[in-house]
C-alpha cells in the first residue's frame, strides 16, 4: 500500500480534501518531494517556520540536547536549563527599555509606551510588574487554557471577553473565545461566561466590565484574514482594562516572534499586556507555547489549590532548546529589520487585475480576491507550480501569504512570478 494511501486509510482526517502533499525533506523556504518535486512553503507550515525549515542553529540545538537529556519529570519541578535559558531570553525581549528601542524603527508617530498600572483587586493593591515570569506548554491552544484559568483564578471573576472572527484554538475552552460559531454550534456546550465583542470596534470596549477576568485578544486577528485595528484601538482597550481591573492577554501566536515586523506584534501598538501569549514560529518548528506574566500573577497556581496549572510535557528541553536557538537566530540575523521591506517588495510585485487589496503587517499578509473560486484555483495551479499558498479559517476569498522570514529577494520574486501566473 502506498504511503498516500496508508495516510488516508489509517491517520484520522480533518476535511475530506487535505493537501496530501508527500515530503521527504524540507530545508531553508523548500519542501521536497519524493520524485524530484519541490516546493516553495509560502505559508510557514502555517506561521511556524519563521526561520525556515531546519535552520541549521536550530537543528544544532536540537542535536546538542538530545544527547544531555529528553524528558526527565513533570513541568515545574526540576530545573532544567533549556527551559531556565528560554525563559530568561523570552522576559528579555520583554524588557521596557528594550521595546522601546526596537519601536523606534518600526512604524513612525508611535504613542509612548504605556506600561501596566493595573488596579486589580490584588494583594499588594496595584499591578506594575514586568512581564517576568514564563510558564511552558505543549502548543498554543494550551497556551490560552492556561492564561484563561490564570485570568480567573487572579481575579475571581468568571467572564471572559473575546473578539469576533477570533481565533485561538481548538480545545474546548480555547474554542468558547471563538467568533465563529460554524466552528462551535455542533460541540455546544462550551464555557459559559464568554463575551464576544468586535476586533478594532471602540463602541464595544463598554461591554467590558467588573465582571470581566481578561479580555483575550490577538494584537492582529490571523485566521480573520489579517484584520489591523486602527492606531486609537489598543490605547483605549488598556485603558479600559485599567479602569475595570481586568487582564488584558494578547495572543501573539501566530504575530510573535518576528513574523509582523518587531519582535512582538504589540511594539508597534503601544501597550503591554498583563498576560502574553505565544507558540507556533516560538519552536523553529518543534511543538512548543508559553504564556507569560508577572511572578505576582503567576504565583496564584501555587496554592488555592496546589498545582493549579500542571503538564506532564510543557516545555519539553529539546523544543526549549530549539526555541531559544529560533530566538538567538531572530535576533543575531537581525531578522525583522528586513521583513518590512519584504512585505513592500510582495506588494510590488504582486499586483493583477484579480486582487482587491492585500493586507499586511510585515510578512503577516493577506492577498484579497472576490470569491473563494478565484482564490482556490489560483491556489490549485500555484501549488502544481510549486508554490504553496492557503486562505483563512475565517476568510476564504484571501490567500494567506506568511513565507519563512528568512527567505530571499530572489526567491520571493519567483514565488510572486510563480502566482502571478497561476492567476
Ligand atoms: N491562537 C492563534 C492566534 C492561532 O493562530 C492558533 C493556531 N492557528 C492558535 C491560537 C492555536 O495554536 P495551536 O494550534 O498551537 O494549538
Amino acid at each position: 500500500m502506498s504511503q498516500r494511501h496508508l495516510f488516508l486509510t489509517h491517520l484520522a482526517q480533518t476535511s475530506d480534501f487535505p493537501l496530501a502533499l508527500e515530503i521527504e525533506r524540507a530545508e531553508g523556504v523548500y519542501l521536497y518531494g519524493k520524485t524530484g518535486e519541490r516546493w516553495m512553503d509560502l505559508i510557514s507550515g502555517i506561521g511556524v517556520s519563521n526561520v525556515g525549515h531546519r535552520h541549521p542553529r536550530v537543528v544544532e540545538a536540537i542535536k546538542a540536547q538530545v544527547d544531555q537529556y529528553l524528558h526527565l519529570m513533570v513541568y515545574g519541578e526540576y530545573v532544567q536549563s533549556p527551559q531556565v535559558q528560554l525563559a530568561e531570553a523570552l522576559v528579555g525581549t520583554l524588557e521596557t527599555s528594550r521595546i522601546e528601542t526596537s519601536r523606534k524603527g518600526t512604524a513612525a508617530g508611535l504613542e509612548p509606551l504605556k506600561t501596566v498600572p493595573n488596579p486589580l483587586p490584588y494583594p499588594s493593591g496595584k499591578l506594575n510588574r514586568p512581564l517576568d515570569n514564563v510558564f511552558f506548554t505543549n502548543s498554543g491552544t494550551e497556551a490560552i487554557e492556561g492564561a484563561m484559568k490564570l485570568a480567573k483564578r487572579f481575579t475571581g471573576r468568571q467572564e471572559i471577553v473575546s473578539c469576533f472572527n477570533a481565533y485561538h484554538g481548538a480545545s474546548q475552552g480555547a474554542l468558547s473565545l471563538a467568533g465563529a460559531e460554524f466552528f462551535k454550534q455542533n460541540y455546544r456546550p462550551l464555557l459559559p461566561g464568554i463575551r464576544h465583542i468586535h476586533h478594532g470596534n471602540l463602541n464595544d470596549l463598554e461591554k467590558i466590565t467588573c465582571r470581566t477576568a481578561a479580555v483575550v485578544i490577538e494584537v492582529i486577528q490571523g485566521e480573520a484574514g489579517v484584520r489591523i485595528p486602527g492606531p486609537a484601538y489598543f490605547p483605549a482597550l488598556r485603558q479600559r482594562c485599567n479602569e475595570v481591573g481586568a487582564l488584558l492577554i494578547f495572543d501573539e501566536i501566530q504575530t510573535g516572534f518576528g513574523r509582523t515586523g518587531t519582535f512582538w506584534a504589540f511594539e508597534q501598538v503601544g501597550v503591554l499586556p498583563d498576560v502574553l501569549v505565544c507558540a507556533k514560529g516560538m519552536g523553529g518548528g518543534m511543538p512548543i507555547g508559553a504564556f507569560i506574566a508577572p511572578q505576582e500573577v503567576m504565583a496564584v497556581f501555587k496554592n488555592n489549590p496546589i498545582l493549579g496549572h500542571i503538564t506532564t510535557f510543557g516545555g519539553h528541553p529539546v523544543s526549549c532548546a530549539a526555541s531559544l536557538a529560533t530566538l538567538r537566530v531572530i535576533e543575531d540575523e537581525k531578522i525583522v529589520d528586513t521583513t518590512a521591506a519584504k512585505a513592500t517588495l510582495i506588494r510590488s510585485l504582486l499586483v493583477h487585475p484579480a486582487i482587491r487589496e492585500i493586507r499586511n503587517q510585515g510578512l503577516m499578509m493577506a492577498v484579497q480576491f472576490e470569491d473563494f473560486a478565484t482564490l482556490k484555483s489560483a491556489i490549485d495551479r500555484a501549488i502544481q507550480r510549486g508554490v504553496i499558498t492557503d486562505w483563512f479559517l475565517f476568510c476564504d476569498s484571501a490567500m494567506r501569504i506568511a513565507p519563512p522570514l528568512t527567505i530571499t529577494d530572489e526567491e520571493l520574486k519567483k514565488a510572486c512570478e510563480i502566482l502571478l501566473t497561476s492567476l
